[in-house]
């Protein structure tokens, strides 16, 4: 059964000339938080590059090769939080990138391949309760393994957003905008460091992937354009750019600008 398209959520009501879509792990964290709990608690940093290796060259799907290492995990739910909470990081630019987005009716939109209440938890500690209160998340989920609650040993596993083989298709949540007519399609951003982000690689007007990560070798290797980025300071003062008419994005995307 293929995915199915996603409805088109309230953002539309304030009319956006742009939409700022991002992934979560890697992108506004400094580190990746399954990557984390699969190193230390699952089946560990060799195991992860493997099936990760697998993933990138396609001989496996990343739907099952991401559940097997989410498998190995089994830590309770509630300790894995409070492990990340501990560890994880925000990107330093991340906090006033969002506050100016609001400034100027730029939506922010998270995509994630991870699980909704980690991604959560994180960013109403990293952010701000009330900012995130705000802020669209779309991501898989938890839920409890049969006979068991999420808050036990091995008690969760991964729930997926929808059928496709990246177990979250972030192309379908950017689909019905980049299908707007003219006049009212707004520009399409977005920002991500890895495989889970191939699929949204091609849908948005322009692409920021993370320095030195894989998202930047498979742009490379399927010639999608892109642009790199360090941190959301970068990504902010490009953003000024082109909101402002100082550039556009399309010398941005092709390295122009
Ligand atoms: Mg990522």
């Amino acid at each position: 059964m293929p995915a199915a398209k996603e409805p088109l959520p309230l953002i539309l009501k304030h009319h956006p000339k742009f939409i700022f879509f991002t992934d979560f792990d890697g992108t506004i964290t400094n580190q990746d938080s399954n990557d984390f709990l699969i190193n230390n608690f699952g089946h560990g940093p060799l195991r992860r590059k493997e099936v990760f290796d697998d993933i990138l060259h396609e001989r496996r799907t990343f739907r099952d090769g991401f559940k097997e290492l989410l498998d190995g995990i089994q830590l309770p739910l509630y300790k894995c939080i409070a492990e990340l909470l501990e560890n994880i990081t925000l990107d330093e630019g991340f906090k006033e990138f969002y506050a100016w987005t609001h400034e100027h009716n730029i939506p922010v939109i998270v995509l994630s391949g991870g699980m909704n209440p980690i991604i959560r938890a994180l960013l109403a500690h990293l952010i701000g309760e009330d900012e995130v209160k705000t802020l669209p998340v779309l991501s898989s989920n938890v839920v409890a393994r049969s006979g068991k609650n999420l808050d036990e040993e091995g008690g969760w596993e991964i729930a997926y957003r929808d059928d496709s083989s990246y177990g979250h298709d972030k192309s379908l949540q950017i689909q019905p905008y980049a299908a707007l007519p003219d006049g009212q399609r707004p520009t399409l951003f977005y920002a991500g460091d890895g495989v889970s982000d191939l699929s949204a690689a091609r849908e948005t007007d322009l692409l920021f992937a993370k320095e030195g990560r894989d998202l930047v070798t498979y742009c490379q290797k399927e010639n999608v354009p892109f642009t790199t980025f360090r941190d959301f300071s970068q990504i902010l003062g490009i953003m000024k750019r082109i909101v402002s008419g100082d550039v556009s994005v399309k010398d941005v995307a092709d390295g122009k600008a």
